[in-house]
């Protein structure tokens, strides 16, 4: 048995359980080591039954004086059971008592730990775990409770835990002396042992902090490494021209003072010869997208070729279309990368781009597949790069000799954050909106009632040759919820509005569908588009006017903030209908901020006061490494920290060659997993 060993090693852990435990990512010993528990019971101490405190969970340890059903003779009735020590009596409940009728014997000692309560007077307990007094369970610790794996019971967790508390002990230091030392990190396997099966709370915090460190450190190092992978190269493609008044007279609307400004940082940097690493911010509809379409002229005008990378194809092909249209009267070329297209057409499209007859390229993540090509790449864009990981990031950049990198983002991250996630980026923000804007109009509406006065709405601006979208959740089919799939709801409304052209849109669609679908709604052939988040992203048709959103309560605030981004993106009045079918307290809270402001900072701070770090800050959103006890938000000193110890280590041993970063680098590698395909 070692670290690398399969779990089925242990006993009792047969096919099926080993099927759950891998779907949350558990294969080995070593896995099982690093799922560390949700919380603790401490079952360090007995209470007398003379001081329990109603409300608290205590361990209680008596005889059994008495055992009954509370109906006499009828087994399913719940049992009770009186309980004895020397300062008083309790009365202990298991409502399915046939069950532990069994197990429990009476004129025998147990403990009891469980919530105490109060019944007509005297005490009670129910359901409260329970063991025989002296049995080999029966023991005075600290209990670690693991988060819910479906099929596998705490007990069984817990023993296995136990069974591989050996190896924890095996596991060795491998972080460099100097940073234990002036760190105080206990060691690893001090820090495993006390995370499962703490001593006591100092143990615990010590073991916690040690563990914390190094998964923010390892998530740090490979940060730095890949960054330095793209940075330590050769200079930035250095670029000759710019001329902000040319492209100005390309658009047809003024540009506003955030995109000048955020275009004049562009051509700084664009210009200098350190290779450009700019995060674009802007909230929905501020108009990132001539942002792109200005840097990738600057490109084009020095001579090299740009590439913009949307994360759907739908966005890629509006994107390519508005590009076409923008450009129309000038000489650049434009090209289209996604997978779904004709092998003819992609092969021509290649060629294309390694002969340089394509100036400016558009595509999803196929734009970074290896056999892409370009003659001179000078620059990188991401749309919506919250979309997108680490690594294919910087795959995209390895394309360029130079690249200059530029990433664009509607999610608003505080910048603390924004730093250590995407490392030592630029920064410029898109907060003022393009001229003419009306602010639209959100209203919450909470029953079938209220939602009839949405759908009049929508008539309303559909009969004024508007166009709208109705937007349903996701739905799994085994999830039995009342929450509207998108089909039921699009016959409902090509019902409801037979005189109108209903669209569907959704993720399980063909290409071509979809594609037709999403071209018809842009000219106006589909007047209500029925669809699910695919949606979400990017999609820019001014004409339309009313965003529906159904059971809104199933959307976190960032994903309805972003929906709503979809209209208002014209001159017209703008609504945006959440319909909630559910009454629950914190949606309506949600719902009401969404009605309150429209300003994605405040919205995503509320997003992430609500959802807490977690889920906000998923670090999947990211492509990051999953983080097993760190938080991103939560441990941001130990972050920042662990931060600037990684910087300084890559910096001086750039490809972790040192014998002292040996155990690093092979955490790193481990870390980063195939997920990142880190290349050490
Ligand atoms: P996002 O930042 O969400 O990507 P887009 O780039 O899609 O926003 O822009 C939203 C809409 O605003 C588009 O229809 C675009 O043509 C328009 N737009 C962008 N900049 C301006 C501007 N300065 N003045 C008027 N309209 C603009
Ligand atoms: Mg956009």
């Amino acid at each position: 048995m070692d670290l690398n060993s399969p779990v089925t090693i242990l006993q009792g852990l047969g096919a099926k359980k080993k099927k759950v435990l891998e779907e949350r990512g558990i294969f080995t010993l070593r896995d099982l080591m690093y799922f560390f528990p949700k919380k603790y019971e401490d079952k360090r101490y007995i209470t007398s039954i003379g001081n329990l405190f109603i409300g608290n969970k205590a361990l209680i340890s008596g005889e059994v004086i008495q055992k009954q059903y509370r109906v006499v003779g009828r087994r399913n009735s719940p049992l009770i059971l009186k309980v004895e020590d020397h300062t008083g009596i309790i009365d202990i409940v298991f409502f399915q008592g046939m069950y532990v009728n069994k197990q429990i014997e009476k004129n025998k000692s147990y403990t009891f730990y469980g919530l105490v309560t109060e019944n007509m007077g005297r005490l009670q307990m129910a359901h409260p775990e329970f063991e025989l007094v002296g049995s080999s369970q029966d023991k005075r610790n600290i209990v670690p409770i693991y988060g819910n794996i479906n099929g596998i019971s705490q007990r069984e967790m817990r023993k296995w835990q136990e069974e591989i508390v050996p190896l924890m002990k095996q596991v060795e230091e491998w972080l460099p002396e100097y940073l234990v030392s002036e760190n105080n990190l206990c060691n690893p396997s001090f820090a495993l042992k006390s995370t499962h099966f703490p001593e006591d709370e100092t143990h615990y915090k010590q073991g916690k902090y040690r563990l914390i460190f190094e998964e923010l450190l390892l998530l740090e190092a490979g940060l730095f490494f890949i960054r330095n992978r793209n940075l330590h190269k050769e200079n930035g493609a250095k670029f000759s021209k710019g001329n902000l008044k040319e492209f100005q007279q390309l658009l047809p609307f003024d540009l506003t003072k955030d995109q000048i400004e955020a275009l004049r940082d562009i051509m700084k940097d664009l210009k200098s010869s350190k290779p450009m690493n700019r995060l674009i911010q802007g909230d929905v509809g501020s108009g990132k997208t001539a942002v792109a379409q200005g840097a990738m002229y600057f490109a084009y005008k020095s001579g090299f070729q740009s590439v913009m990378m949307a994360p759907t194809e739908l966005l890629a092909k509006q994107h390519f279309q508005s590009f076409k249209e923008l450009f129309k009267d000038t000489k650049i070329k434009i090209g289209l990368l996604i997978s779904n297209m004709k092998t003819k057409n992609k092969k021509e499209t290649l060629e294309c781009l390694k002969s340089g007859d394509i100036n400016i390229l558009i595509g999803t993540h196929a734009v970074i597949s290896q056999n892409v090509k370009y003659k001179n790449l000078g620059l990188v864009i991401t749309d919506e790069q919250h979309r997108f990981g680490v690594n294919q990031r910087s795959q995209l950049s390895e394309k360029g000799r130079y690249p200059n990198i530029m990433v664009m983002t509607a999610t608003p991250i505080p910048r603390t954050l924004a730093v250590v996630v995407y490392g030592d980026l630029d920064i410029s923000l898109i907060k003022s909106m393009p001229k003419g804007r009306i602010p639209i109009k959100t209203r919450l509406y909470k029953d079938e009632i209220e939602r009839m006065e949405a759908l009049n709405l929508l008539e309303k601006e559909l009969k004024a040759g508007h166009q709208a979208y109705v937007v349903a959740p996701l739905i799994e089919e085994s999830e039995k919820i009342d929450a509207k799939s998108v089909e039921v709801l699009y016959e409902e409304l090509k019902k409801r509005f037979s005189n109108y052209k209903v669209g569907l849109l959704h993720g399980s669609m063909s290409q071509e569908d979809k594609d037709e679908i999403m071209e018809s709604f842009s000219k106006g052939k589909i007047n209500l588009l029925v669809s699910t988040v695919v949606i979400e992203v990017g999609i820019d048709v001014p004409n339309a006017t009313v965003m529906l959103i159904e059971n809104g309560e199933r959307f976190g605030l960032s994903q309805l903030h972003q929906l709503r981004g979809r209209v208002g993106r014209g001159k017209k009045q703008s609504y945006c209908g959440i319909i909630m079918h559910s009454k629950n307290e914190l949606s309506l809270e949600r719902g009401k901020i969404m009605v309150k402001t429209q300003d994605g900072f405040i919205i995503a701070e509320e997003d992430l006061r609500l959802r807490g770090p977690g889920d906000f800050f998923g670090t999947k959103q990211h492509g990051l490494p999953d983080l097993a006890l760190g938080d991103l938000v939560k441990h941001i000193e130990i972050l920042e920290k662990t931060r600037k110890i990684a910087k300084d280590i890559i910096k001086e041993d750039p490809n972790l060659e040192f014998e002292e970063n040996q155990g690093l680098k092979e955490q790193v590698q481990r870390l980063y997993g195939e997920k990142i395909q880190l290349k050490l």
